[in-house]
């Protein structure tokens, strides 16, 4: 079998904690935003000294670390910049994700950090990733209006690595060209505050259906690409990114596990044609989502891509009740609680690789060995060790049938 060049994992990492998660869970690169400079200002960032560490947990298995500066600035904005972009060379940062050209001259001034090109420049074909080549560009995530196969034209012709979104939320304008948040909200999409007002429900003056006198016709359903991974990987795709720096920790580890095993599936088969391939769709449906489509991978995103619902209709139907922080047989499980169970509840754990391990919770101990019937949040709690377990694996349970 002729060797294949995968794509890489790119998963999103909104706190340090997030992204150990997905690293151990299989990203081969993730991209996290600092204090400032990038589009989530309501995610949690990093600090400086947690940038510093999360390179370093990255770097040591193997995993890089792009750092968001697509925020569109202005001039009073640039002139903290040049020195948080020493900061991040100095730390031995992979790589940062560029919108505004004054950003891209400061990145080459100050280091040389590699640049990407953000989907906010909206680039979409190969004339415009020449220029962003010529501009000093390494890597360009392509809009997402862009099919696979036109993004493989764009890299066969420019020459350059290419970057495309294959899981999470969609914008239902080109990103980085909406401004309905702005005027409706007073925030700015462009700058890190977007209220996500295309999600909200609207009517149409002048129709007199009343079914259709309401609606919620520019909200998107969530992207999602598995069955087109043969596409990128016959593209030559680079990387391949999840959305969602703001999403849950079990949102990181379970989209990039698949994801990954997935990729890994097709290295040594040469296909994704196995049993695997439902039960990976059964996982990416577990975390809450809208309803998903393919978008404009394969064919132009039309009419059936609208997710026409509230967004509480997205509910998920697991939740995550915590995190593994030690695993040992003489001492068992200790479990850090992020939602409450009860005794005899079922639960699930997830391994960083590998089929998911089901345990009963029949026995529940706090730390002073006194057994408990319900657990709270944010408390330790102690239960019997069960084999393959291992810190930091994350653990859920269904919450609706
Ligand atoms: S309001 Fe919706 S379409 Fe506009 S930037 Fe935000 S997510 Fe994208």
């Amino acid at each position: 079998m002729k060797s294949i060049n995968l794509p890489e994992i790119l998963a999103p990492a909104g706190s340090l904690d997030k992204l150990k998660v997905a690293v151990l869970y299989g990203a081969n690169a993730v991209y996290v935003g600092g204090q400032k400079f990038g589009l989530r200002t309501a995610a949690e960032n990093f600090t400086l000294d947690e940038l510093r560490e999360g390179i370093s947990f990255a770097h040591e298995r193997g995993a890089k670390v792009y750092v968001v500066l697509n925020s569109f600035l202005h001039d009073k904005d640039l002139s903290e910049l040049p020195q948080f972009v020493s900061f991040l060379s100095e730390i031995g940062t992979d790589a940062v994700i560029v919108s505004d050209l004054g950003v891209v001259r400061t990145v080459k001034e100050f280091s040389n950090i590699p640049v990407h090109i953000s989907t906010q420049a909206s680039t979409l074909n190969s004339q415009s990733a020449k220029l962003w080549k010529k501009a000093g560009a390494d890597r360009i995530v392509l809009g997402r209006e862009v099919s696979v196969k036109e993004a493989g034209k764009i890299k066969r012709e420019a020459g350059i690595e290419i970057e495309m979104f294959i899981h999470g939320s969609m914008c239902m304008a080109y990103s980085g060209h909406c401004v309905i948040s702005n005027f409706t909200q007073g925030r700015d999409s462009n700058r890190g505050g977007c209220a996500h007002s295309c999600r909200f429900e609207y009517s149409i003056e002048g129709l007199d259906t009343p079914e259709k006198k309401k609606a919620y016709f520019m909200s998107s359903k969530d992207l999602e690409g598995l069955r087109v991974l043969p596409q990128f990987i016959e593209e030559g795709i680079d990387s391949l990114k999840i959305e969602g720096r703001m999403k849950s920790h079990l949102y990181a580890g379970t989209m990039t596990k698949v994801y990954s095993e997935a990729l890994d599936f097709f290295k040594e088969n040469g296909n994704f044609l196995s049993d695997d391939l439902l039960r990976w769709e059964s996982e990416l449906k577990k975390v809450s989502h809208r309803s998903y489509t393919e978008a404009s991978l394969v064919n132009k995103a039309g009419a059936d891509s609208i997710f026409n619902e509230r967004e509480n209709s997205a509910e998920a139907e697991w939740q995550m009740v915590g995190t593994v922080v030690e695993a040992n047989p003489e001492s068992g499980i200790v479990l850090e609680v992020r939602n409450a169970f009860n005794q005899g509840d079922h639960l699930e754990m997830i391994p960083f690789k590998g089929e998911n391990i089901q345990i009963t919770a029949n026995e529940i101990m706090d730390l002073s060995m006194r057994a408990i019937q319900r657990t709270k949040p944010t408390t330790l709690v102690r239960l019997p060790f069960v084999d393959g377990v291992k810190k930091m694996h994350l653990v859920r349970q269904r919450i609706k049938a």
